[in-house]
């Protein structure tokens, strides 16, 4: 059969957009096939903060992506710390503990900053981020945690801006099309059907899997990530539910990476568990613990809230809060910490929260045994080290209890204090399928699938227990535009592979 789409693409995600503005590029004809109807499309992508982490020697290095309003105007007073290819990749190790695969690590933290030239040549649009990665210090913005840059509009304009290019390429989009199999015997062929029930087929000259994770299915979660799982909370899109995974598995792809651990967070407790808010997104996060304490129902403290910079814990601590009795913890501050929180989470939607002018009574007010949290907040007061509070640097201002606060420990001692209750908001899974240098799938024998690629969150090998904040969309952006390429090159036999 000849084909009747050079690259036909499955999911409409960051991942799948690029592999299509790449395959596009190379004079492809491209299908996107998105299982959710138009009105809830762009995956997880759609939910994020659009924060993209990449590398940046300085500050000139990105000037000229800017041209939003608030950026341009405190351009000139924002400080970036260099943030190396060599930073990248060693914050990989770090919070993989060395799980990371060499060759792909290399690939995402190289490629990084080209790629997001590369997409902002597609019309995507891009900020540095002042509300979530900096705090004003000595008259200046002084950004941390390697991660600057986000696209306008957050994973909303993403997805908008996404949609437009790839329209304005040629590349058809079919929405409703869940992909029910593949096969790439003979010409590579991909099965769908519409929502209702009408069951159908196109031929490809190359197929890349876009599809995402299994995090929004709780039975894929209590099997591969464990017992309790299951009750966790979806943050973003229901429709990821792992099975075009498990096809690719099922057509020789080796599994590979860690199918075992996620990323989780902190998410409002009072959140829908089956799927996020399209209205809120990620304003649902609960991404300020750094400068409070977080207890449990008996008032215990169990991290160290200041072990790191958020965006190299935020992604571990969801898994903590789910061990804890019936999966709840709280975020506490006190009138000095809270006009340090993010607005945009803490203010905006503000839903299972509580106000109080002591600190049993805020313990009443949420759950948490009062006792036990006097006595842990009276223990912690009268161990912190007096240094001066910095949130923008490790200020070595430490509570030496346990677990100890590492940095930005402030006495929880002037009220009204204020709580905020959360629970495990499940984002990714890290498990996913081996890919080589050009996200060409291989098989079991580390041999390459002919016409069959894979991007985004189907990649495993890259992120295991812990991630640094803001990578998904880059290791997506990266992948997906390898992908792309290289399946309209192997399509359009310039290549083979
Ligand atoms: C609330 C939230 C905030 C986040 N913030 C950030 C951030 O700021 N920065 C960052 O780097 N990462 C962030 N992430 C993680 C990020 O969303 C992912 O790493 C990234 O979006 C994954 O992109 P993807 O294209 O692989 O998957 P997705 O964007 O999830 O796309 C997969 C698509 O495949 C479709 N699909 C699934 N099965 C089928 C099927 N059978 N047939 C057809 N289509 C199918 C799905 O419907 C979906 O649209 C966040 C995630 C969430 C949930």
């Amino acid at each position: 059969m000849p084909a009747d789409y050079d690259v036909v693409i499955i999911g409409g995600g960051n991942a799948g957009f690029c592999a299509a503005h790449a395959a596009a590029e190379q004079g492809a004809s491209v299908l996107m096939l998105e299982r959710a109807p138009e009105t809830e499309a762009g995956g997880n992508s759609f939910y994020t903060a659009g924060a993209f982490r990449f590398a940046i020697d300085s500050l000139d290095d990105v000037v000229d992506l800017f041209d939003d309003e608030i950026t341009t105007e405190r351009l000139s007073d924002s400080v970036l710390p260099p943030y190396t290819v060599a930073d990248f990749r060693h914050d990989m190790e770090r919070v993989t503990e060395g799980r990371c695969d060499p060759l792909l690590t290399d690939v995402l933290v190289s490629r990084s900053a080209d790629t997001v030239r590369w997409l902002a040549g597609r019309g995507l649009q891009w900020r540095l981020m002042y509300e979530r990665q900096s705090y004003l210090s000595g008259g200046k913005w002084v950004f941390s945690g390697g991660l600057y840059v986000g696209t306008v509009s957050g994973g909303k304009g993403l997805i908008a801006r996404h949609t437009a290019a790839a329209r304005a390429a040629g590349v058809e989009i079919r929405y409703g099309a869940d992909v029910t199999g593949f096969s790439l015997t003979g010409q590579p062929m991909v099965n769908y059907r519409f929502g209702d029930g009408k069951a159908t087929q196109v031929y490809a000259g190359a197929i890349v899997l876009a599809a995402g994770g299994f995090e929004s299915s709780p039975e894929r979660r209590e099997k591969y990530l464990g017992a309790g799982w299951g009750a966790a909370m979806v943050r973003g899109c229901p429709t990821n539910t792992g099975d075009v995974l498990e096809l690719a598995l099922a057509a020789g792809a080796a599994p590979y990476g860690d199918w075992t651990s996620c990323h989780s967070v902190a998410w409002d407790a009072g959140a829908p568990p089956q799927g996020g808010n399209r209205e809120l997104t990620n304003q649902l996060t609960r991404q300020s613990y750094p400068i409070g304490i977080v207890v449990n129902t008996a008032g215990e403290r169990f991290v160290d809230e200041g072990a790191d910079f958020r965006n190299y814990t935020y992604a571990k601590y969801g898994k903590e809060i789910l061990a804890q009795p019936e999966g709840r913890a709280f975020q506490l501050f006190d009138a000095t910490t809270r006009p340090l929180l993010r607005k945009e989470e803490y203010d905006s939607t503000p839903i299972s929260d509580a106000v109080a002018d002591s600190l049993p009574e805020l313990a009443t007010k949420l759950g948490i045994d009062p006792d036990g949290l006097v006595e842990t907040v009276d223990a912690f007061n009268a161990s912190i080290i007096d240094k001066p509070f910095d949130p923008a640097v490790f200020d070595g201002r430490a509570a030496q209890v346990m677990p100890p606060k590492s940095n930005w420990a402030m006495a929880l001692q002037t009220p009204p204090y204020y709580g905020y209750a959360v629970g495990c908001g499940v984002t990714f899974t890290f498990g996913g399928v081996h890919v080589d240098d050009t996200a060409n799938v291989l098989d079991r024998d580390g041999s390459s699938i002919r016409g069959l690629y894979a991007a985004g969150e189907m990649v495993g090998g890259l992120f295991s227990g812990n991630y640094p904040g803001g990578s998904g969309l880059t290791s997506g952006a990266v992948f997906g535009r390898l992908a792309g390429e290289h399946a309209a090159l192997t399509a359009l036999n310039k290549v083979s592979g």
